[in-house]
């Protein structure tokens, strides 16, 4: 029935196809009968095969189950959801959190919870897909400003508005690696009286010793700042949280419609991530070993003359000109036994190929992926 489609889009060499793993989301993979140095995985801290974090899952599984039956409002909800949010508050340093399924259902129920028909939310034009459809959820106007650009978003922001002005961004940008200026949408929102929301789902465990972008930038958690965050990424589990004042998680949890008609998490995935946070907590040395190999990596990118774009952050994008060339240059790393994907339109607009490093990659594992440019580069 889509057939014709499928084959346009093949055409445009914008036909994804899915791969599966035949082994763990560490370092190494297995894909097809093959081992691959895994360069696309966001597990930051590599927290996903950690023992305590497995072992915390098993544990919680032998007493709950597996299942969780219903949605939080129905009583599907265990104690260990509620033990992760109060320690997802005190590792954030605000007085609630709330866990939703994900980080795009997180996105999608609460940025409409938060806005009503008067309201306007600035959005930046790099924002997660999970955003943009939050906003195209909300009943509220969506005005786009330009990527970090806090002057746009000043001028923006002087037209009338009969309701709330809420200012909605990524904090690790994630197909760029770059940082949204915190401080300074922290100012302007508090000039103009306005909310910030930020998706700070990169910066968990990555940015502020592992505490995210509003410590890495000394910035104060405000009553008018939403942090939302994920398990996903640096934890290595699964889910997300919201965090912020007490009436706005109650308003949330009474109006945000991704967590109150879907079933909630298992608790054991529960139990995972608020192990996973205590490891954050207390070993600040993993994330200290995920810069360093990120300041390889990017060293070694830079020494043989590719362009990381902005990236700051253990996402690095290197630029390529063509869809045509990310998609071979994905090949030719594939084919020398590592897995960096290629990240094409509509996802981006300018074709690039995305490394994302971790603190359990090694050494040996970087020099192997500088090998390769290296010999990608004379080709060229
Ligand atoms: N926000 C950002 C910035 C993301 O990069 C992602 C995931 N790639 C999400 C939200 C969605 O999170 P999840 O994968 O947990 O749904």
């Amino acid at each position: 029935m889509f057939a014709q489609e499928i084959r346009e889009l093949q055409k445009k060499e914008l036909l994804r196809v899915i791969l599966s793993r035949a082994s763990a989301a560490g370092p190494m993979i297995t894909l097809r009968g093959k081992k691959f140095i895994n360069f696309a995985s966001n597990d930051y801290l590599g927290l996903a095969n950690h023992p305590d974090v497995l072992n915390a899952a098993r544990a919680a599984l032998e007493i709950y189950g597996f299942g969780s039956g219903a949605s939080r409002l129905l009583a599907g909800g265990a104690v260990l959801h509620e033990r992760l949010e109060r320690s997802v508050a005190g590792f954030k340093e605000v007085p609630a959190a709330r866990m939703f399924n994900s980080g795009y259902a997180a996105n999608t129920g609460v940025i409409p919870a938060l806005s009503s028909e008067q309201d306007v939310i600035f959005s930046d034009e790099h924002n997660h897909a999970s955003i943009i459809d939050g906003c195209r959820l909300s009943n509220a106007q969506t005005i786009i400003y330009r990527h970090c650009d806090v002057s746009h978003l000043e001028q923006l922001m002087k037209q009338r508005c009969r309701g709330r002005r809420i200012v909605v961004t990524d904090t690790v940008f994630s197909m760029d690696g770059d940082i949204a200026p915190v401080p300074e949408l922290y100012r302007l929102c508090r000039r103009r009286n306005a909310l910030l929301y930020l998706d700070d789902a990169h910066g968990t465990g990555v940015l502020g010793k592992g505490r995210g972008a509003l410590s890495h930038f000394g910035v104060r958690a405000e009553p008018w700042i939403v942090q939302m965050g994920t398990f996903s990424k640096a934890c290595g589990s699964f889910g997300a949280f919201v965090a912020g004042s007490e009436d706005v998680i109650d308003w949330i949890s009474n109006t945000a419609r991704s967590l109150l008609f879907s079933t909630a998490l298992p608790a054991a995935e529960a139990a995972a991530s608020t192990a996973a946070l205590g490891i954050i907590r207390k070993n600040p040395q993993l994330v200290e070993k995920l810069w360093q190999i990120r300041g390889r990596v990017v060293g070694g990118l830079e020494a043989l003359g590719y362009d990381t774009m902005h990236s700051v952050t253990p996402i690095i994008p290197v630029r390529v000109s063509t869809v045509h060339d990310a998609l071979s240059l994905s090949r030719f790393l594939f084919n020398g036994g590592v897995y960096a994907p290629a990240i094409r339109p509509p996802t981006v607009r300018e074709p690039r190929i995305r490394i994302t490093v971790t603190a359990s990659h090694t050494y040996g594992h970087v020099e192997k992926l500088l090998v390769l440019l290296k010999k990608w580069d004379k080709r060229r």
